[in-house]
């Protein structure tokens, strides 16, 4: 293999550079972003970052690791399309201009996921904001300092900790919510339960199972909403409805995509030259093979390190222990697996006030548990899906007993 060109600047391209480096891959390595910085951190932009004026760009690795580990950047180019048998990506600055090529032996889509967009609201709005990258981040920050009411429409992850940043900022904010209970699809009804609590306690103004029935534009700035026929005003709106694939490039060069790029166990798309890797891609998970796809940096990490090992000629199938967290104000939530409903919630109370898991059983197997201000739970679950392990329902339960004995 001499030439490996990665596409997108995120968590799963940066690590893996820095596998294929610690793994002494001999061949040369791109690293296309439309991005002009370096592969940073994304999870302080909704949490710590938009809270300090002065946080600068978090990055996951400085530029001397880029030089030492000789991977080339082209920063601030974009991938328009794939020329699959010239083998060979074509680039473009994100502003349009003139087209440059780029050949590869073997080509990484990391292109990650963006902000879904609220349908019939213009999008340029000025005080109309989304989170997905740093300069995102940078504008929100900017505007929150001048602003007083936030409207955050979504109560997803990064709608919730954005919620408790403007709060610990000590602006007003409401969030609105369509489902009848928050993250309904990520967590537990009683992690939501939590959630709730925790947001209303802190001064969130929660709105759950209601959509606005209207987004107020005057005079081209957002204003408020209408929902349930009350006006509810604000000065600038957050839109945390999720993410989408993006899959723009793979689908204008023909790989196969369905809710992602479609990479099997071993990450290589429908063509044998091209994998793909992160939030972009839809994979084959457990015993059934059900196809899911993933956004948090655990799962781009780790399908890196995977492609990272079958690029340098020591193939894994790529079979994850999922887990993620999010920081809502003091509120630190940790999970470990999949949470899916129908599941039987077992609760252990944690050594802190505030504190707590929740183990799902499916069956008799454990599958998952959910952990509020439980680090040590959280990484013991790990360690427990890693091995397949499921602890006595009864024990888990018995907070006197200590995790290490189960
Ligand atoms: C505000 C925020 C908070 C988060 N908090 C958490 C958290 O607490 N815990 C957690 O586990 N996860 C969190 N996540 C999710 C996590 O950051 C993502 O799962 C992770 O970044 C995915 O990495 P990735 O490399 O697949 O994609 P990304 O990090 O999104 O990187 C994709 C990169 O590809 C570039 N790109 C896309 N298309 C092209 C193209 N055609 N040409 C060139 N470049 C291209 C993009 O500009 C971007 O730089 C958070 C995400 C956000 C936005």
């Amino acid at each position: 293999m001499k030439t490996i060109v990665i596409i997108g600047g995120g968590h799963a391209a940066a690590q893996l550079c820095a596998a294929l480096a610690e793994g002494n891959f001999t061949g040369r390595v791109v690293l296309v972003s439309e991005e002009l910085h370096l592969p940073y951190h994304r999870p302080p932009l909704s949490k710590t970052l938009i809270k300090d004026a002065a946080a600068l760009l978090p990055e996951l690795r400085g530029a001397a690791f880029y030089a030492q580990s000789g991977v080339e950047l082209r920063l601030g180019q974009r991938a328009v399309r794939i020329d699959r048998a010239a083998r060979q990506v074509v680039l473009q600055a994100p502003d349009g201009g003139a087209e440059d090529r780029l050949a590869y032996d073997h080509l990484v889509l990391a292109t990650g996921s963006r902000a879904r967009h609220l349908p019939g609201v213009p999008e340029d709005l000025p005080n109309l904001h989304t989170l997905r990258n740093f300069d995102d981040a940078v504008r929100l920050r900017s505007a929150l300092s001048q602003a007083q009411r936030l409207m955050v429409i979504g109560g997803g992850f990064i709608g919730l900790e954005l919620a408790a940043s403007a709060r610990a900022l000590g602006k007003a904010v409401t969030l609105i919510e369509a489902a009848p209970r928050l993250l309904a699809r990520a967590v537990s009804p009683a992690i939501s339960r939590h959630l709730l609590d925790h947001h209303r306690a802190a001064g969130v103004d929660v709105r759950l199972g209601s959509a606005p029935q209207r987004v107020v534009v005057e005079n081209d700035r957002f204003t408020g909403v209408v929902l349930n026929d009350e006006s509810l005003a604000a000065d600038l709106l957050l839109v945390g409805i999720g993410a989408r694939p993006e899959v723009s490039l793979a689908e204008v060069s023909g790989l196969d995509c369905s809710n992602g790029i479609r990479v099997d166990p071993l990450l290589q798309t429908s063509d044998p030259d091209i994998s793909a890797i992160g939030d972009c891609t839809t994979f084959p998970y457990g015993a059934d093979a059900t196809s899911i796809r993933l956004e948090s940096v655990q799962n781009a990490n780790d399908q890196a390190k995977a492609l990272a090992a079958r690029l340098l000629g020591q193939p894994v199938a790529y079979a994850p222990v999922p887990w993620f967290w999010s920081e809502q104000g003091d509120v630190r939530l940790q999970i470990a697996g999949l949470w899916h409903d129908g599941l039987r919630a077992v609760t252990r109370a944690g050594a802190k006030a505030g504190s707590f898991s929740i183990a799902h059983y499916d069956g008799t197997q454990f599958v998952a548990m959910e952990s509020i201000n439980a680090p040590l739970d959280h990484m013991t679950a790990r360690r427990w899906l890693q091995q397949q392990h499921s602890p006595a329902p009864e024990a888990f339960a018995d907070a006197a007993r200590p995790l290490k004995d189960l």
